[in-house]
């Protein structure tokens, strides 16, 4: 059973009546429906309208005590008075917000020109974490899509979106581009798709090897991609990197 102290230094977590943390409510819910949590999995079907804000109020009170314990003066710190609720909101509104809400509506068209010629789009720029270290993961992503005359077509700025809802949540680079590339997959059932990131990882600059340099590269291939080379090369050419 939870229960609530007056006397602790951290702002009041949002219990609910029964002193129920709210992430132990939705937490629940996500087992009730023997769903994964993992860090790079979306959680939106699970959280209740108001519930984020109360989401964001116990992180930040977590937050709080990590900085407490880090040995900060929050009384008389001036720069780190709001740095809890601050980081808090990142986290919860912004750089894992894809976790949070349900992902963008894609609108898809039949392919009424009956395109089947090699498209490629990119590049996107996006922003991640890596799950490890909760460091900054920046990078870009190139996609090839090989339409068939039954393939839906999406808008440009739509590969954007979709890019950004998978990216927005603590990820490892090479679960992120079969995340992308799955549900690129099923919102246009192209004949083929490829995809390629390529991105710094500021977990091996910032500290680890500090090496500034470095990036990761990861590719993806699908359908034709797979079995014609001819186009993967093709693909793979065009990509200016
Ligand atoms: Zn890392």
């Amino acid at each position: 059973m939870f229960t609530k102290t007056e006397s602790d230094m951290t702002p009041a977590l949002p219990y609910d009546d029964q002193g129920v943390p709210v992430s132990v409510k939705i937490r629940e819910r996500v087992k009730a429906a023997r769903q994964r949590f993992h860090s790079n999995d979306n959680i939106a079907d699970f959280i209740q309208p108001g519930e984020l804000d109360k989401l964001l109020d116990e992180v930040a009170g977590k937050m709080q005590g990590v900085l407490e314990s880090l040995v900060i003066d929050l009384d008389n710190d001036h720069n780190t008075g709001d740095t809890a609720r601050r980081v808090a909101k990142m986290y919860i509104k912004e750089v894992f917000n894809g976790r949070y809400v349900k992902g963008p509506a894609v609108t898809e068209f039949p392919n009424a020109e009956h395109l089947n010629e090699l498209m490629i789009v990119g590049p996107i720029t996006v922003r991640s974490a890596c799950s490890h270290h909760f460091c900054p993961v920046i990078g870009r992503i190139w996609i090839g899509v090989m339409p068939n005359e039954h393939t839906n077509v999406i808008g440009l700025s739509k590969y954007a979106r979709l890019a950004e809802w998978i990216m927005g949540r603590p990820q490892i680079q090479e679960e992120a581009v079969v995340q992308l590339a799955d549900l690129i997959q099923e919102k246009t059932q192209p004949d083929g798709l490829a995809l390629v990131m390529e991105a710094s990882h500021y977990c091996m600059a910032w500290r680890g090897v500090k090496d500034m340099d470095s990036k990761m590269i990861n590719s993806v291939m699908r359908g034709v991609f797979l079995k014609d080379s001819n186009l993967r090369r093709e693909f793979l050419s065009l990509i200016p990197r």
